[in-house]
């Protein structure tokens, strides 16, 4: 392409609204515009790096025997209801009606319409395995839509179903795509990890989350210093907590006036505060629940709303509620002689000789201890607390590190929780009717290429790995307009180019030298080859590679081979 007709609009200042360097670097290297909250308009440049995006994916999907299909967007209620998610999905899925009033969302996600159509034309076990995807815009009303394309509402989602006659069989398609993500983000020279997730909306019992590593991403990455282990926060979990110590104080109410935060009880009675204990009180289905924590561990609000007798979702009780059924505020709740239902924390369970709150205002007790003081038999022991760096590995292999992670790809194992209620069954070998077992495996395309430029970039723009750039070659004239020489030799470079397929960006432009290589910077094209009068009377153009920001002089001759090797 020539630059001069080729849209790249370019801005030299930090837009003020971009919080993170993908967002704002894709603003100014002219790859996206926002038309509206979440909403983007991907422009020439930018579009060419999701193409390559997808052609990798439809590569590596096709290889491993998955089909493309295309879904429409526009979903009538119907089908939702089959699933029972019309009433489940939140206001992230945005419903409208047709003229005839009839209901229908924009499509978050399509396991209802692949197992429509999975029902309506699949029959026999001779058809299983089968394994369809898309690429496809997605919409989600997302509530704090942001950083660009990472977080926006309107996105462009690869998603994929598979379809198995049993466990054993679904394991063996499940690891085929775990394999074909990990070749995917391989390609696209990604630093990733691989970790164990919640399945969140999408139901189901297992999945796997692929994060890319970024200081900027969303999500925390736990992962074991030694062994293989690794999970995301919410799903993480911490191995056994050390066996309890003897207690060696005894039961002691002590005046803690005005003190109701673990922080101000921990100081004030100068204990530490994983020796506090705190008592969160949430809604069950009968009563009202306690959970108790370490004062130093955070509650795992996921994990919490697994608890048996919990409601979800998981709704903290307000201060009257809690008076109303204890008699107390809220800062000085304890386990001792609460007459509520009680969880508590297995690494709270694991300490003695602890400080609580003795559910009377401005009191806490010290020197507490489970059995002695709190019947044990009283007590659920859970774990429902997030894990923190430092936590021994679950496998005993080493402790748990915490890296950030933005959530490119996430596949999940769905079981028949779809095609049971829809009624999408084969006829097995013996004539028997058999939901299939279901998995399903999205990537956020948009998504990565913000992710890939988080990794890629350095103070003066992008650098686009080789795989996924927009071009692979940017040759820059200076004095093109007016210098014969150089503009012959642009020429024939960039024909050449043609000529090979090799994809080739020149800025033909009327600009200045200076302005040309500061857009070369920041849309960070791997090889970039300058031609100038100054070199040409020795033969000679500048090679430099973005990735090193390395210039050498190279012949005319031999520049295009030097960026083929
Ligand atoms: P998140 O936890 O980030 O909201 P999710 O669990 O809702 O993600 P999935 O339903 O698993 O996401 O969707 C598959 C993929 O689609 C995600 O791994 C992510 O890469 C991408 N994705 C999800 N939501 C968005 C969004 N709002 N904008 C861009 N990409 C998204
Ligand atoms: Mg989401």
């Amino acid at each position: 392409m020539r630059q001069s007709q080729f849209l790249i609009p370019t801005i030299k200042e930090n837009p003020a609204d971009a919080d993170v360097q993908s967002h704002r670097l894709m603003l100014r290297a002219g790859l996206i515009r926002q038309i509206a909250s979440g909403l983007y308009t991907w422009l020439p440049l930018g579009l060419r790096v999701l193409r390559k995006l997808e052609k990798i994916l439809r590569e590596e999907l096709t290889r491993s025997g998955a089909q493309e299909v295309l879904m429409p967007v526009v979903q009538p209620s119907e089908l939702w209801k089959e699933s029972g998610r019309w009433e489940k999905m939140g206001p992230e899925m945005m419903r409208m009606s047709d003229r005839h009033g009839r209901e229908f969302c924009l499509s978050p996600t399509h396991e209802e319409v692949i197992t429509d159509l999975f029902r309506h034309e699949i029959h026999s076990y001779k058809q299983l395995p089968c394994n369809f995807f898309q690429i496809q815009t997605k919409f989600r009303d997302e509530i704090r839509p942001r950083f660009g394309v990472m977080r926006s509402r309107e996105f462009i989602m690869k998603d994929g179903y598979s379809f198995d006659i049993d466990q054993t069989s679904f394991d063996k398609s499940y690891q085929e795509m775990y394999d074909c993500y990990s070749r995917i983000f391989t390609r696209m020279q990604l630093d990733f990890r691989a970790v164990e997730a919640d399945t969140g909306n999408i139901g189901g019992s297992n999945s796997h989350e692929f994060q890319v590593l970024a200081s900027s991403g969303e999500d925390t990455i736990v992962y074991a210093s030694e062994g293989d282990y690794a999970a995301n926060l919410e799903k993480a979990i911490a191995g056994p907590a050390d066996p309890r110590p003897d207690p060696t104080e005894t039961l002691e109410k002590v005046a803690t006036p005005g003190q109701t935060t673990i922080a101000a009880v921990a100081a004030f009675l100068d204990v530490p505060r994983q020796r506090c204990l705190k008592t969160l009180i949430v809604h069950g289905e009968n009563s009202l629940i306690a959970l108790v924590l370490r004062g130093d561990h955070e509650l795992n609000e996921l994990k919490a709303a697994k608890l048996p007798g919990v409601t979800v979702p998981l709704s903290f009780a307000d201060e009257a509620a809690i008076e109303a059924a204890v008699n107390c505020k809220p800062g000085s709740i304890g386990p001792v002689g609460l007459a509520l239902p009680l969880y508590v924390d297995e690494s709270a369970l694991a300490v003695a000789d602890w400080v609580a709150g003795a559910n009377e205002e401005g009191f806490h007790y010290r020197g507490g201890n489970w059995g002695r003081d709190v019947p044990e038999d009283g007590v659920s022991a859970a774990d429902f607390r997030n894990v923190v760096e430092g936590d021994k590995a679950p496998d005993g292999q080493g402790e748990l590190k915490f890296l950030r992670g933005i959530e490119v790809g996430h596949i999940f194992q769905l079981g028949n929780i779809y095609s049971a209620p829809m009624m999408a069954t084969v006829l097995d070998k013996n004539g028997r009717s058999i939901a299939p077992i279901m998995g399903c495996y999205g990537i956020g395309v948009t998504r990565l290429v913000a992710a890939i430029i988080e990794q890629n970039h350095d103070e003066i723009g992008i650098i686009w790995p080789e795989p996924v750039a927009p071009f692979l070659v940017h040759i820059v004239p200076l004095n093109y307009g007016k210098s014969d020489r150089v503009r012959e030799t642009a020429d024939g470079l960039y024909q050449t180019c043609i000529d090979e397929n090799m994809e080739v960006l020149m800025d033909d432009r009327d600009e200045r030298p200076g302005v040309k290589f500061a857009d070369a910077d920041l849309i960070g094209i791997p090889h970039r080859i300058t031609v100038g009068d100054r070199g040409l009377k020795k033969g000679k153009v500048e090679c430099r590679s973005r990735t090193d920001n390395e210039t050498i002089e190279v012949s005319v001759a031999d520049v295009l081979d030097r960026i083929r090797g």
